[in-house]
């Protein structure tokens, strides 16, 4: 008997099973009421007494045995066919992927960052907004064909109600709120009245900028921009001014930048003058200083103002203004490694 236990107790430890089916064949072998442990229980009353205790002892430990392995073997398949270890099939099979800055924040963040670096910090004001902060505080009398170059949309039931078409609003708020010296940043979202196309678009962003303190002069103007050019496009950039005309500045000019895709050869992009233009700028108009109760006699200031997406073209050359609005993954994808 005890031989008999000792090879059952072998066959157990080897005990596998392939499925549910084989395991349940496995305990009626072993365990059921007619396997072959009870077979041995119900023998051991013909065991000789003085062999009880040993023989009795190896039995429990036999049974004991196959209980576990048995056990063991059922949590193993348990592991396999839980409904909470399934692999989810709906999940993506891609990891998941963070997404990427817009080109435009991109180029603004650059724009901020060189400028922070001497000095100018960062104000934000409203889309929406009123005449006086638009035009009017900023040197465009009523009526004043100033107005036209920058036609936007108005709520027909108040016209002095208006989507800003430059941050120069901000500018107008800033200084009627704070006294000189101003360094400042103002990049924002604008709104004009165009007719969308892959240049014009009725949204485009801009980020101005505003010095004022005493003694300010054109000088400390152009010193500032060819800074930024050199930061922005390059060491070997160079700048130009041209007089233009703005009604808030006096005197006022466009800056071109050498052509930073043909180096100022020529090309197809700068027109084969090997220039193109990035900004507007001048000094600011006496007339703004004191309709923001900044005494002109005292405070000289200079202001700029660029569009965000010329600059991004420069930088990345995208063809068309309305890609950057189309929200299609395979355009902004391409800005992954861009920062
Ligand atoms: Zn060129």
């Amino acid at each position: 008997m005890k031989n008999r236990i000792k090879q059952l107790l072998e066959e157990i430890n080897q005990l596998a099973a392939g499925n549910q089916e084989e395991l349940e064949a496995l305990r009626i072998k072993y365990l059921s009421k007619k396997g072959e442990i009870s077979t041995l229980f119900n023998d051991f009353r013909n065991v000789a007494n003085e062999e009880k205790r040993d023989v009795g002892q190896l039995l429990n430990e036999l049974k004991n045995s196959a209980q576990d392995k048995i056990n063991e073997l059922k949590d193993a398949f348990g592991a396999t066919t839980n409904t909470e270890n399934k692999p989810d099939l709906t999940r993506s099979a891609d990891p998941v992927k963070l997404g990427t800055r817009h080109p435009l924040s991109l180029v603004k963040h650059e724009i901020v960052d060189i400028f922070s670096r001497i000095g100018f910090t960062v104000a934000e004001g409203p889309e929406i907004e009123d005449d006086w902060h638009v035009f009017g505080a900023l040197n465009f009398p009523p009526e004043h064909p100033a107005r036209d170059m920058q036609d936007t949309f108005f709520i027909e039931q108040n016209p002095d109600v208006l989507l800003r078409t430059h941050t120069s609003s901000v500018q107008s708020h800033v200084m009627a709120t704070q006294k000189p010296p101003i360094r400042m940043l103002f990049p924002g979202r604008v709104y004009r009245n165009e007719a969308i196309s892959y240049r014009a678009h009725c949204f485009f962003h801009q980020v101005e900028g505003l010095y004022i303190d005493k003694d300010v002069s054109f000088a400390d103007l152009k010193q500032a921009l060819m800074y930024f050019a050199k930061e922005m496009f390059g060491e070997n950039t160079e700048i130009r001014l041209r007089p233009s005309y703005f009604p808030f500045t006096e005197p006022s000019a466009e800056m071109d930048i050498s052509c930073n895709i043909c180096g100022g050869k020529g090309c197809p992009f700068c027109k084969h003058t090997g220039w193109v233009e990035i900004l507007g700028c001048g000094m600011v108009d006496p007339n703004v200083l004191e309709n923001c109760g900044i005494d002109s006699k005292v405070y000289s200031g200079y202001a700029f103002g660029m569009g965000v997406e010329r600059i991004t073209n420069l930088k990345y050359q995208v063809k068309d203004l309305r890609m950057f609005s189309e929200n299609d993954v395979r355009f902004l994808q391409q800005f992954e490694s861009a920062y």
